[in-house]
């Protein structure tokens, strides 16, 4: 079990709390540090050994508008223009006042990261984003730096502590019972425990669709503090838009952290086994990544050349191909019927594939499937023709689940008819509502540390029944 800069690790649970978080990723060290910085006497409880959770996996990029790195980069960009992207990606489907809630709260959330020491490199474009706002950060550095601030607050932490069931009076939460028995009394629970990608029974409940995909996330999310909320009759929303993602893993390496990489939004085309491409390459990865589900095999490959090699930028780890050829996990050939043979695909069908698809680049006219662009409508199109070329085995995985909780404006767990379930409050990949039926970039990582906030803030501001 790791120990924390600046920040106590209990062994014993006290009996009583003011704030209890259940869950060390950014929604919980948000909430607990928010708690703390309210003045209350708050506790993390976190299931594994260490800290983290789908949080230090990820590939840490955090969706905000109208920060200082878009303006240093020249980057036009507003509250207004995220809010009407978070709802065309989510077609609508979002609850709105979550949307206007995280719009309204970005910025100064950015802000407070910024001041407890997070620090922000490269700003870029991403899924479903009309202007670059990808803020990539240490989410590890990150996570460590508000349990630092709140540790210096009072705030305490207990590794290994696995909540699980919601103790309930008939009106409201009063604590949490631990896997081991002991309860711990509070005035408010707040749920950060992340979503259930790494539960394949969950995943069989809510996304059958996902059978064949693959799967990421801190070993902890299993939809503990989903079950222990839905016991207490918690609504949930946004289930049937579970989504895998391409491209984000290598399917020979399924146990590897991080990320993987998505070549195609700099040049590369995806084919199946079969050697033929499937769908416009330029769209949303988890759209290619629906498509990846119905190839044959499930394994594809993602094709490309010298020319999209020299576009690898190991700072942003989606583009990281330079990084993958160096860990050997990419194939490689002088000729493009040298990496037929080297995937084993079917004699002449990835020449085929090529030649189809630099002909329709060279003609000027859209493909097959209709791809004019390298990623959502930017960029042009690259022929398939420097050596030597290159193929990334990827499939589709579960990364987070995007759906889970109904929440209110304040982070109050809902129940199936919209009322509060008593001092129970929900952030990060555990809710639902916010994403709608799509998913923009960062905005995993944003709504964990906006809601995060919010959740702590308003769970402190529960009122006090501790007899100290
Ligand atoms: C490879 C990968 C790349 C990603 N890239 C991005 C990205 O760039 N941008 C983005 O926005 N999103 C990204 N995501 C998604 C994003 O990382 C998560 O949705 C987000 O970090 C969730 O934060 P969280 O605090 O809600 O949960 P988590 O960070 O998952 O933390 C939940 C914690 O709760 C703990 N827990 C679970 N059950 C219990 C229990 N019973 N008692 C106590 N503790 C419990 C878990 O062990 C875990 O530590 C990525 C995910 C992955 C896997």
């Amino acid at each position: 079990m790791r120990s924390l800069p600046g920040l106590p690790v209990e062994t014993a649970p006290p009996e009583r709390v003011g704030v209890l978080v259940l869950g060390a990723g950014l929604a919980g060290c948000a909430a607990l540090l928010a708690a703390a910085e309210a003045g209350r006497y708050a506790l993390l409880l976190e299931k594994t050994g260490d800290i983290g959770g789908s949080t230090v996996k990820s590939a840490g990029l955090s969706a905000f508008a109208g920060t200082d790195e878009q303006a240093g980069q020249g980057i036009a960009d507003s509250a207004g223009l995220l809010r009407k992207d978070l709802l065309d990606v989510g077609k609508d489907r979002n609850d709105p006042a979550l949307v206007d809630l995280y719009c309204e709260h970005q910025l100064e959330t950015y802000r407070w990261l910024k001041d407890h020491g997070v620090r922000y490199g490269e700003i870029h474009a991403a899924s479903g984003q009309s202007a670059p706002r990808s803020h990539p950060a240490d989410t590890t550095r990150m996570l460590e730096l508000l349990l630092k601030a709140a540790g210096d607050l009072g705030a305490r932490i207990m590794l290994g502590a696995p909540a699980h069931r919601l103790l309930h009076d008939g009106a409201r939460v009063t604590g949490v019972r631990l896997a081991d028995g002991r309860e711990v009394l509070a005035d408010a629970v707040v749920l950060a425990t992340g979503g259930f990608s790494m539960n394949p029974d969950l995943l069989a409940t809510f996304a059958p669709q996902m059978e064949h995909a693959l799967r990421q996330g801190g070993a902890g999310n299993q939809g503990d503090g989903l079950k222990m909320a839905m016991a207490l009759g918690a609504g949930v929303r946004d289930t049937p838009y579970i989504k895998g993602t391409y491209g984000h893993f290598h399917v020979e390496h399924p146990d590897e952290d991080g990320t993987g990489i998505l070549a195609v939004y700099k040049g590369a085309i995806a084919v199946n086994r079969e050697g033929r491409r499937f769908v416009d390459e330029s769209r949303n990865y988890k759209e290619i990544g629906d498509a990846a589900l119905a190839q044959p095999g499930v394994t594809t490959w993602q094709v490309f050349d010298a020319r999209t090699m020299a576009l690898a930028n190991d700072e942003v780890p989606i583009y990281e191909f330079a990084g993958r050829e160096r860990a050997g996990m990419l194939l490689k050939a002088g000729t493009i019927a040298g990496l037929e043979a080297e995937i084993g695909l079917p004699e002449g069908s990835l020449r085929r594939t090529v030649a189809d698809y630099n002909a329709a680049i060279a003609s000027g006219r859209e493909d097959a499937f209709g791809r004019v662009h390298l990623s959502g409508g930017v960029g042009e199109r690259t022929p398939i023709d420097r050596p030597p070329f290159y193929a990334h085995p990827s499939g589709t995985v579960v990364l987070a689940t995007y759906c889970g909780l109904t929440v209110d404006t304040r982070m109050r767990v809902l129940d199936w008819w919209g009322e509060p379930i008593g001092r129970l409050y929900a952030a990060g990949e555990i809710t639902g509502g916010f994403h709608g039926a799509g998913y923009m970039t960062g905005t995993s990582i944003g709504k964990s540390g906006v809601f995060g906030r919010i959740a702590g803030r308003n769970a402190a501001g529960e009122e006090s029944e501790l007899q100290w």
